[in-house]
């Protein structure tokens, strides 16, 4: 996990500087109001926490509190976490880092604990404790659900892994968000309720031709090591001759262009944005080494990315493509033409959905994601 520094946000006035007081009521206003929204199973649990910012504008924040039980975090996003025996601290990231006066801002955690999982009542804000002062009265005060739903199943060793059960509204919240770079045009992202791998709930994208039909969902990804993904999705069009991409993971040692996967002479592909390279090369031999894509089934398929190696391996339905593997040795056909630069990938975030750099539309389902540094599975 990354560690930032946390910038404590402090405001000097110069010398000399006259302090002006505001009008308005007396009242001193609270610190920060936290709101702290916990689903919970037997031994594990996810929480969704709110911060309510009081009358300073912060530069960037870190929220700190206690667990008074065995509460151990496993997992975030939106923030980086950090634990020392009871005490927790969540820091912004660059992107969410600027906090103004009465802002909110959300992230969430998935924890592991036993025995009672009390909720924490100490939180504090750059310091400031925020539980001294009533919230203002703007704030939802957001009940504490409890469920009894197991964790996804095969999720034992994953980092994150996001059955989208939880999700109640229209489109994928919580660590996702949704968004169509550079244009957008008529491409959605929704939780779908009538087709799932598991449970009752999946991600459904409906991705036109052209590129600005696109429509992706992401979320950040652990920041080092072997990066292992899983998920399961099912289509309705078969890959095309053309060039689509239905997962996308931003590189920060590439430009942050993106590495993509999706399809072209309608088999599985690897594509580099930067230069536009493909695995397999599309000669009529090396596209003979991937596979289709099955439409109207559920496909799980498996990925690891080996930045300080510059390897990359794929799995579909738990069977290693022998086209989609970089494994440092350029061999023609396969990835001569990806090794023909150094590539260590450093990838930062993974968006799922659907971009067409011609006219091909497709609907997909995505369900039960999963990021680790292992292989998670089927
Ligand atoms: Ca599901």
């Amino acid at each position: 996990m990354h560690r930032f520094a946390a910038a404590l946000a402090g405001f000097c006035l110069a010398a000399g500087t006259a302090v002006v007081v505001a009008a308005g009521p007396a009242t001193a206003a609270p610190a920060c109001a936290v709101g702290y929204r916990v689903n919970q199973w037997q031994t594990g649990f996810t929480a969704e926490i709110t911060v309510t910012n009081g009358a300073t504008a912060l530069a960037s924040w870190a929220l700190t509190w206690h667990y008074a039980g065995n509460q151990s975090v496993t997992s975030a996003w939106n923030a980086t976490v950090r634990q020392s025996g009871t005490a927790v601290t969540a820091e912004s990231l660059p992107y969410n880092a600027a906090l103004p006066a009465g802002g909110t801002v959300s992230f969430g955690l998935q924890g592991t604990y036993s025995g009672t999982n009390t909720e924490p009542a100490d939180f504090a804000l750059n310091g400031v404790a925020c539980g001294d002062t009533a919230p203002p009265s703007t704030t939802p005060t957001t009940p504490t659900t409890t469920t009894t739903a197991p964790p996804p199943a095969g999720c034992t060793d994953a980092t994150f892994c996001d059955d989208f059960e939880q999700q109640t509204g229209s489109a994928p919240g919580g660590r996702w968000s949704v968004g169509a770079a550079n244009c957008q045009g008529t491409g959605t992202v929704t939780v779908d309720t009538a087709v799932a791998h598991s449970g009752t709930r999946s991600v459904k994208v409906a991705g036109g031709g052209g590129y600005c039909n696109h429509a992706f969902f992401g979320t950040s990804v652990p920041g080092s090591g072997v990066l292992y993904g899983r998920f399961w999705v099912r289509h309705t069009t078969a890959l095309p001759a053309g060039h689509v991409t239905f997962m996308a993971l931003r590189d920060t040692a590439d430009g942050g262009r993106d590495l993509r996967a999706g399809g072209q002479n309608r088999a599985l592909q690897w594509n580099r944005e930067s230069d536009d390279a493909t695995l397999p090369a599309q000669s009529p031999a090396g596209v003979a080494q991937s596979v289709p894509l099955p439409t109207g089934a559920w496909s799980c398929f498996e990925f690891a990315i080996d930045g300080a190696a510059g390897q990359l391996r794929t799995w579909l339905g738990s069977a290693e493509v022998p086209g989609l593997v970089v494994d440092g040795v350029p061999t023609p056909d396969v990835d001569q033409q990806w090794l023909g630069r150094a590539w260590h990938p450093a990838v930062t975030d993974l968006r799922l959905g659907w971009e067409s750099y011609g006219t091909d539309a497709d609907t997909l389902w995505f369900d039960d994601v999963a990021l680790g540094s292992a292989r998670i599975g089927c």
